[in-house]
């Protein structure tokens, strides 16, 4: 089963025991937060995230998902505030498992992959598919010393830089957050 269009949300049991593979772009226009990190410089940023994931059963009938990601995105240089080139790739594996099964089992413990819940047999795939995006970005980035912009440093306002720097700061706390409710699951 080889899917060429994006699902927001998937039936897990059906991906997952057909086998599907999924190679789609994925339009930027609907990963409302991670847009929030980006600089929105004209014809900067790919209009979609190639998104290439697997779905397949392991020796176990464990649900593992596998995906690989590239875009090409613009950030904000915390220097000068002007837009940065940045390839975006995340690669990530994760063992979904439905909701109800967890009763704080010992196998979910000695779990080694980063484990995603189902809700009702269904799965935000956007969702998680955005949250591993976000976790991929860099939580500060400079142009190269001679293309950042001294000009306009010089010109910057310190409430501009703020403006910046706050925007970083939340992608942080994010981050953290992203990070601790996963391993809250494990
Ligand atoms: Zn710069």
């Amino acid at each position: 089963m080889l899917l060429q269009s994006f699902p927001e949300i998937i039936d897990v049991k059906k991906f997952f025991s057909r086998q599907a593979r999924l190679r789609a772009p994925l339009p930027l226009q609907l990963l409302k937060r991670l847009e929030q990190y980006l600089n929105k410089a004209e014809g900067g940023n790919s209009s979609a995230i190639d998104v290439d994931l697997d779905f397949s059963q392991d020796e176990e009938s464990r649900f593992i998902l596998v995906g690989k990601m590239k875009g090409r995105v613009l950030l904000s240089c915390q220097r000068c505030l002007q837009a940065v080139e940045y390839s975006l790739s995340s690669d990530f594996k994760v063992h979904v498992i439905n909701e109800l099964k967890i009763s704080g089992d010992r196998e979910l413990a000695e779990d080694e992959l980063e484990v995603v819940l189902s809700l009702e047999g269904k799965l935000d795939l956007l969702a998680l598919v955005e949250d591993e995006l976000i976790l991929s970005l860099p939580l500060v980035i400079y142009h190269d010393e001679a293309d950042c912009n001294q000009a306009l440093i010089d010109l910057q306002a310190s409430s501009r830089r703020e403006i910046g720097s706050k925007a970083f700061a939340e992608l942080a706390v994010l981050k953290n957050q992203l990070k601790s409710s996963k391993s809250k699951m494990k």
